[in-house]
């Protein structure tokens, strides 16, 4: 193709459209992008970080570390003392194989990639993490959703018959799901993990808030690798993720991992954020209270009913989504709004669970918009909230 001179020339501009038209792949461009709202100034209640500041100690302890690092050579491929201290920390031996990501994002890719032969189907509950299905799409997987039931239990006949049916070469359970909250039932997910011809990936996110894991488990079953991430603990912006299972699943994934993708400024930080486990212990426990306490108060609106939830945030569905979320958008708090993503997610709002006083913010605006005094005295109808 001949080049022409950059600029505001209609035929280079026609030449471009369809070079792009004739080279990326048709699902390619048809998808968007994944969406990230920008909330500086804002209370950012709509994408499950921890809401409190790494405290002071360990700021400290990192800026020493951090400026050590020695940026103009490329990070340790192996991540060797990173992962030493994943490991420690987790307390898992040399049986178990341990594969780091770029935040868990790009495990998912990896995985997707690594079974992604021509026809190969990517299976998963829906609604769950829209990830599963973009990374199939863009590895040129098929990707099957099994609706989950009403209440966001696994429909297990469902699947094992979408199993059977479908012959996934993996199948991915979020464990507790996002954006549900819930987790599946143990012997639910045995039993797709007994059906299933490949792998199944138990992505436990959400670990640090739930009350149960298959991670002390991965070894009982042939096809399971546990994914997890620092992310939602307090380390969202250094982006690390890692994926958990026998070595020799482990050994073939890592083919496929880019061998620089966890930075060295990260390899550095994560053994002295990980020395702090305590800090950050103590700022789950301060979620998970203050979790229960939104939860109730949300409940406690007219109309709206939460769901159980085992993860730092908490899904209701609201009488009138789009006007709840204008309603917080005005109070410059972002929330999520899952109305129109699946139908069993219609006026659903997904909130993280923020510090005690952003928390209050948001209540507090729920409450004047529509609280019981906001309704004129209209009185709370229980069925309603049932
Ligand atoms: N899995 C689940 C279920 C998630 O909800 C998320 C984040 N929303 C991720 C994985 C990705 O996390 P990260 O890339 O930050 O590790």
């Amino acid at each position: 193709m001949t080049a022409k001179p950059a600029g505001r020339d209609a035929s280079h501009d026609d030449a471009r459209a369809a070079c792009i038209a004739a080279t990326v792949r048709a699902d390619v461009r048809a998808l968007t992008r994944y969406p990230v709202a920008h909330a500086e100034g804002w209370i950012k209640l709509d994408a499950m970080e921890n809401p409190y500041a790494t405290p002071d100690v360990v700021r400290d302890a990192l800026s020493a570390g951090l400026a050590a690092v020695p940026i103009n050579r490329y990070p340790d491929a192996d991540a060797r003392d990173c992962r030493l201290a994943l490991r420690a920390s987790l307390g898992l031996d040399e049986r178990f194989g341990i594969m780091l990501g770029n935040g868990s994002d790009e495990l998912i890719q990896i995985l997707t990639v690594a079974v992604a032969t021509p026809g190969a189907v990517v299976l998963a509950p829906e609604p769950s993490f829209v990830m599963y299905r973009r990374n199939a799409i863009a590895a040129h997987a098929r990707y099957v959703g099994v609706p989950l039931q009403a209440d966001f239990r696994l429909d297990v006949e469902a699947m094992l018959r979408a199993i059977e049916r479908e012959r996934p070469a993996l199948v991915w359970l979020a464990y507790p799901n996002n954006p549900t909250g819930n987790l599946f039932d143990v012997a639910d997910v045995e039993r797709i993990v007994g059906a299933a011809p490949g792998l199944v990936a138990i992505d436990e996110a959400y670990y640090a808030f739930a009350d149960k894991s298959f991670l002390p488990r991965v070894l009982e079953f042939p096809n399971v690798v546990v994914v997890r991430t620092v992310s939602k603990i307090g380390m969202a912006g250094l982006r690390l993720g890692y994926a958990i299972g026998h070595p020799d699943w482990i050994d073939e994934l890592e083919k496929i991992r880019p061998p620089y993708n966890v930075n060295g400024l990260t390899q550095a930080a994560i053994p002295v954020l990980l020395a702090h486990a305590d800090a950050f212990a103590q700022q789950g426990l301060a979620i998970r209270r203050e979790r229960h306490r939104v939860d109730r108060a949300l409940a406690a609106l007219p109309g709206v009913r939460t769901y159980a939830t085992q993860t730092n945030f908490v899904l209701a569905r609201v009488p009138d989504a789009s006007a709840w979320f204008a309603t917080l958008r005005d109070a410059k708090i972002l929330v999520k709004s899952l109305d129109g993503w699946h139908p069993l997610l219609a006026g659903c709002l997904r909130i993280t669970v923020g510090t005690p006083a952003e928390n209050d913010a948001l209540l507090g605006a729920l409450g004047r918009a529509y609280g019981a005094k906001a309704r004129d005295g209209v009185a709370m109808n229980q069925e309603e909230r049932a």
